[in-house]
Formats: C-alpha cells, sequence, structure tokens
C-alpha cells in the first residue's frame, strides 16, 4: 500500500513535545520523513531516532539561527512546514510585560513568517508545498489575559491566508488548524496562572474557565490534532487552501 506522504519532507517546529510531537508522529505514519526542530535538543533527538527522521536543535528566538543563511540550508527540500512552536503567558494588558510581548509575536509570527519566506522558494520549484500553520481558537476568538498570544494567533490566520492566495498557483497550500485546548503541557502549565489571575482554586480552572465555551467538555488530545494536520498535508487536502479548520469541541460555534 503507498503511504500518502511516503518520498515527502517534513520539518515540525516545536515537534518534541504535545501538538508537534503528535503531528510529527503523525507525518511519519504517512511515510514522510520527519524533521523535528525544538529548543528541546534531547526530546528532538529521541523522537526523531523513534520515527527514523531528523532533528534540528534550535532555539527559534535566536536570531542568529534563523538568518536567510542558516534558513536556506534547513529549509532545502522540505514539502511540508508545520509552524508549531509556541509559549503562553497569562497577565492582564497593564501588568504584561512588553518583552515577553515582542518574545511571543516573534516566536509565534515573526519566526513563522521567516520559515515560510525561505521554504516557498523551493516549494514552488517543486510545484508543491503544504504550510500548515498551528493557529488556535484564539486565532479566531478573543479571552481576557492573553493580549500577545491572541494578537499572535490572529496575525498568523492573516499571514496563512496571504501564503494561500500566492502559493496557490505554484501548488503550495496554507491553513491554519484551530484547537480548542489540548491535553499539553503548555496547558499544564497555565492552570496555576489561571487560577491566580481569576482568583479561584486550581482544579475549578478546567470546568469554570477553560471548557465554559466547549460543547463537548473535554480537553482535545494531541493525537486528534495531528490526524488533522497529516490529512492536510494529504493529496486529499489538495482543494483546501486559505482555510481554518477548527477542533474545539464547538467553543467557536457560539
Ligand atoms: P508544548 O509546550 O507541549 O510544546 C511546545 C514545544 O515548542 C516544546 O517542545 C518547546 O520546547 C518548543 N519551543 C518553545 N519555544 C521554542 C523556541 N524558542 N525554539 C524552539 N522550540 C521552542 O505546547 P503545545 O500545547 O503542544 O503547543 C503547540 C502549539 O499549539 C502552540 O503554537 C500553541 O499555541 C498551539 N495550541 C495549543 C493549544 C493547547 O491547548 N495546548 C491549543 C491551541 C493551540
Amino acid at each position: 500500500m503507498r503511504l500518502p506522504l511516503a518520498g515527502k519532507r517534513a520539518l515540525v517546529t516545536g515537534g518534541a513535545s504535545g501538538i508537534g510531537a503528535a503531528a510529527a508522529r503523525a507525518l511519519s505514519a504517512g511515510g514522510a520523513h520527519v524533521v523535528i526542530a525544538d529548543m528541546d535538543e534531547l526530546g528532538a533527538a529521541s523522537l526523531a531516532d523513534e520515527l527514523g527522521g531528523s532533528s534540528w536543535a534550535v532555539d527559534l528566538l535566536d536570531a542568529d539561527a534563523v538568518t536567510d543563511a542558516r534558513l536556506a540550508g534547513v529549509m532545502d527540500g522540505i514539502d511540508i512546514l508545520v509552524n508549531n512552536a509556541g509559549i503562553q503567558r497569562v497577565s492582564p494588558i497593564q501588568d504584561f510585560d512588553p518583552a515577553e510581548f515582542r518574545r511571543i509575536l516573534n516566536l509565534m509570527l515573526e519566526v513563522p513568517f521567516l520559515l515560510i519566506r525561505a521554504a516557498l522558494p523551493g516549494m514552488y520549484d517543486a510545484g508543491f508545498g503544504r504550510i500548515i500553520n498551528v493557529s488556535s481558537v484564539h486565532g479566531l476568538r478573543a479571552s481576557p489575559f492573553k493580549s500577545a498570544y491572541v494578537a499572535a494567533k490572529h496575525g498568523l490566520e492573516g499571514l496563512s491566508k496571504v501564503t494561500a492566495l500566492e502559493g496557490g498557483e505554484h501548488g503550495v497550500t496554507s491553513n491554519c488548524v484551530n484547537p480548542g485546548y489540548v491535553r499539553t503541557p503548555l496547558v499544564e502549565k497555565q492552570i496555576a496562572d489561571q487560577a491566580a489571575v481569576h482568583g479561584i482554586p486550581e482544579d475549578e480552572v478546567l470546568g469554570r474557565i477553560l471548557l465554559t465555551e466547549s460543547a463537548i467538555k473535554r480537553l482535545v488530545e494531541p493525537d486528534e490534532v495531528g490526524s488533522l494536520i497529516a490529512w492536510l498535508a494529504s493529496p486529499d487536502a489538495a482543494m483546501v487552501t486559505g482555510a481554518s479548520y477548527t477542533m474545539d469541541g464547538g467553543w467557536s460555534a457560539r
């Protein structure tokens, strides 16, 4: 049986953990060679070993790591780019550290732009490419205390659509995936912050804050998002571009 992604080379940022790791596993199961790009050097190397892929140990916030020359080498031959690395900070705007705001915009909007910019020439030459941007329900909806994250994800939605418009005639699609809360370390880390900022106990954060808007009252599993990402990379999704696919248990139906 021919695997849908056989012969393709994928790069997943933040691929050592959570959604990125699940995406790497799903792309690999589809037959792709996967490059795990992550600042967690050991985690990236160990998952790459498990999948028979390769790893790129990189802090994407290090300007020297994302120069044109470095990126040209790394992105050479990449058919599928998953922009996934992300972080979260929960704080009211008046207390939000401007340096943190810039870091989040850099990692979650400017770095995806730089990677897309470096990937497109090769994809255009090949007449094929898949850009998959891990956005969030917060790319489409806002929540209080997440000014940088919501701003970055809304920006990523715009970047993804412009990429879709420019890439269409070259066989390149660009889409966002928009999960609600997913069972990953990123969510586990913010439970204490949410409890503090909302003034409630930690064990009430899931029910009273994170899942209030969802019709289905559970966290999304990383594998469910990985499966959607692998489908967007596949030939079956060739006519899907400029889209944002929610997987939020009905949150954005409101
Ligand atoms: P995670 O914390 O489990 O994994 C993030 C990975 O990114 C880690 O391996 C980390 O080492 C890596 N990373 C962080 N900063 C980096 C940097 N500067 N350079 C290189 N690698 C870096 O997070 P996750 O929950 O899997 O989130 C992944 C993406 O999914 C993020 O963009 C996040 O905004 C998005 N998302 C998450 C949820 C959720 O509920 N978990 C929901 C919607 C969207």
